[in-house]
């Protein structure tokens, strides 16, 4: 594996003197707060900041302290959840208030090794949540950062690979500056969302022109180097969609899956009724293509053992998963018609 480029700069002064000129200011969790801080690191892995506003202010209004949202039902929490997508960061969420509570007296703690000690705390979120919400001066390498020091140093090495991994956390170690580490954290966070973007990066815009080898290359869109995809294995699936006067027929998930803990049309081995609709959905590690059956029953009946009928006005306060969500909201004119 060749590195091209050996970083002999550092980047601490330009982008901290640039994210106070240019960065993003102003969102709702850029507080000296642990709490806020880590709500929304969680909330913004895989999610961007328009969409992540809005959740954020339902979730802190709902569990304004660690001690309420450890004490909420999960069903509340994945309530609010609902759409986000990634339901296991609600489910480490959840535990992860409890385990605060009970080991850290319900305040989350200070240093990386503890936070990281946390369910669903990786490292560089424990760094973000340092750095941001008590001084510490702990480096961050999310995906965003990844991006951006791949095409500073034009590393060839291809996202995932552990040896990749170490090489850019030690240019992160190597880098971070033991001052204003929260504005540093931030530049880099808001340089690889607006100007160091993944498809069209702005590098006339970028306070890291001067030093950035894949600029003076002029190949920065080959960085990060991707490793070859493999196929995603399918799951195949058939839902039923029971309907009466009360509405829709939707039940809890249990057990281990992706959607436990949400509301969902019943998974059956043997359909009933005619097929209504097909959709496919991709996960981050297979492909769920559903075969969904409806069927109209009477009102007092109890299709699966834990279920219960949701009517249109009741459904925006049911946790739903994204693609179920979408379905019933889709075809509601014919699903909820019947009275
Ligand atoms: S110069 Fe361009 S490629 Fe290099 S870090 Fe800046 S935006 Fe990214």
């Amino acid at each position: 594996m060749t590195v091209f480029h050996t970083p002999n700069f550092t980047p601490s002064t330009l982008l901290i003197e640039w994210q106070k000129q240019f960065g993003r200011h102003g969102l709702p969790w850029m507080v000296k707060d642990a709490y806020c801080r880590w709500i929304s690191e969680i909330m913004l892995q895989q999610t961007q900041v328009s969409v992540v506003k809005d959740y954020y202010a339902r979730f802190m209004e709902a569990f304004p302290t660690i001690d309420v949202l450890a004490r909420a039902p999960e069903e509340d929490v994945m309530r609010l959840w609902a759409g986000l997508g990634y339901y296991t960061r609600a489910r480490n969420l959840h535990a992860c208030a409890k385990v605060i509570v009970e080991r850290f007296g319900g305040k989350l703690p200070q240093t990386v090794e503890q936070l990281e000690s946390l369910p669903g705390i990786g490292r560089s979120t424990a760094g973000a949540i340092a750095s941001f919400a008590y001084d510490v001066p702990a480096p961050i390498l999310d995906g965003n950062v990844k991006r951006v020091f791949s095409r500073l140093v034009r590393y060839e090495g291809a996202v995932g690979l552990a040896a990749t991994e170490k090489y850019l956390w030690q240019l992160a170690y190597a880098w971070v500056p033991e001052k204003e580490t929260g504005t540093y954290n931030q530049a880099l966070m808001d340089l690889g969302a607006t100007v160091c973007t993944r498809t069209r990066p702005q590098c006339e815009r970028c306070p890291l022109k001067q030093q950035c080898a894949a600029r003076a290359v002029g190949d920065a869109h080959r960085f990060p180097v991707r490793r070859p995809k493999k196929p995603v294995p399918t799951r195949s699936a058939v839902m039923m969609l029971w309907c009466s006067s009360e509405g829709v027929w939707l039940e809890p998930r249990t057990g281990k899956g992706v959607w436990r803990g949400l509301m969902s049309l019943p998974e059956v081995q043997e359909p009933v009724g005619a097929p209504f609709v097909t959709f496919s959905h991709v996960f981050s590690h297979y492909e769920l293509k559903a075969t969904v059956c409806r069927q109209w029953v009477e009102a007092t009946s109890r299709p699966t053992p834990n279920g219960r009928w949701v009517n249109a006005r009741d459904l925006p306060s049911v946790a739903l998963p994204a693609p179920i969500e979408k379905l019933l909201k889709l075809h509601a004119d014919v699903l909820f018609a019947v009275v």
